[in-house]
């Protein structure tokens, strides 16, 4: 049986939260003399720590009540705050299906949690019979799905999220940063029917505001008063508040940028698909696609050559570049580089063949 209780440290369920000055008067016709701000200029007050307005927009928009809702600088801050909550440095597990994004691996690290890792099938599915024999692990506190995953672009299988959420009896970490990208719904729906669900999103991929340091997470109460306790007390700037706001306020940006870059990202591939230096070109339902090349280091440092920067994924995946979606003109410049790459591939190998060709005829 599931038991937050049972899978919470027990130093984070004794713990006292730090009560701020925004904590315990709320309201703005007040005189302010109580956080020792500065009395004069615009940014001189100290932020609303729990977003209040933020969340209102965001659970209109996503039709999840606001008590079930936290706000983090960046996703990156709630993937930390989960190992912080739930798992005992040196002692607790947590669990990931490679190859996947690699700050589960690096917060794990942070957190001195060993992170046990499932090899993703040739599809870039999770494999549930093998992810079976981990299930029962009493240490086993957390298990990451990211969907779409990153670096593959797949959305992971529903019905193996759902053997996960009904087989595990600790947290259940969906990270769905790229889901604005996706035709499917969020799996935040099912947080009534799975107590053990935090769903994360962000505001860095669609929204266009990476700067901004705006992710979010959806589960159950219980698990975002614990997001709450364990938080810095103003851990989402003002700016960063208001940008996501106004975001929320005008979707017609969002809206028509997604637009975009779907079908950029249709267009691309056609040209990918034309070059013979592509060896294979991945499904995706992300703002990226992850190709396959005869040789990713050199087609990598090709790009880099000429300033184009993509994210060499071969130490994951053999021979694979991950690409994002850019701007019209910027996935043509893309395309381009790519085709002078393979001639210049194309005219080595003629080159080689002619050398050895050389080497068959008498030398003088
Ligand atoms: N999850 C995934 C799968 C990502 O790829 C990224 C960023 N590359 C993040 C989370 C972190 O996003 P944020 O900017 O919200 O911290």
């Amino acid at each position: 049986m599931y038991n937050l209780k049972k899978i919470v440290r027990p130093n984070i369920l004794a713990l006292q939260a730090y009560s701020s000055a925004r904590d315990e008067f709320t309201g703005d016709d007040a005189t302010f003399l109580d956080a020792n701000e500065n009395p004069f200029g615009e940014l001189n007050r100290y932020p609303d720590p729990y977003q209040k307005e933020l969340k209102r927009k965001l659970s209109k928009l996503k039709s999840v009540p606001t008590e079930n809702i936290f706000v983090g600088n960046g996703s990156d801050e709630v993937i930390d705050l989960t190992f912080r909550i739930f798992c005992e440095p040196g002692i607790d597990k947590a669990l990931t299906f490679s190859p996947t994004y690699g700050m589960y691996d690096v917060s794990a690290n942070i957190n001195n949690i060993e992170l046990q890792k499932i090899s993703l099938d040739n599809n870039f599915q999770i494999d549930t019979n093998e992810l079976q024999v981990y299930l029962n692990d009493a240490q086993l506190k957390l298990i990451f799905i990211c969907s779409p995953n990153n670096p593959s672009g797949n959305l992971i299988a529903a019905k193996a999220i759902q053997f996960v959420l009904e087989n595990f009896k600790g947290i259940v970490f969906i990270d769905e940063a790229y889901i604005d990208f996706s035709e499917t719904e969020s799996w935040a729906k099912a947080l009534k029917r799975y107590p053990n669900l935090i769903v994360s999103q962000t505001f860095s991929k669609a929204y266009g505001l990476a700067a901004a340091r705006v992710g979010t997470a959806y589960a159950n109460q219980e698990i975002i008063n614990l997001f709450n306790k364990v938080k810095p007390p103003y851990n989402v700037s003002q700016l960063s508040q208001a940008a996501a706001m106004k975001a929320l306020d005008d979707t017609t940006i969002f809206e028509s940028q997604k637009q975009i870059i779907l079908s950029e990202k249709k267009q691309l591939i056609k040209s990918l698909e034309k070059l013979s230096v592509i060896k294979k070109i991945y499904p995706s339902d992300a703002n990226f696609v992850l190709v396959e090349v005869a040789d990713a280091n050199k087609i990598y440092a090709d790009l880099v050559q000429q300033k184009v920067v993509t994210r060499n994924r071969s130490r994951l995946i053999e021979n694979c570049i991950r690409i994002t979606v850019g701007s019209p003109a910027e996935n043509k410049l893309l395309v381009e580089v790519l085709k002078n790459s393979s001639n210049c591939l194309i005219g080595r190998k003629l080159d080689r063949r002619l050398k050895r060709e050389d080497r068959s005829f008498p030398q003088t």
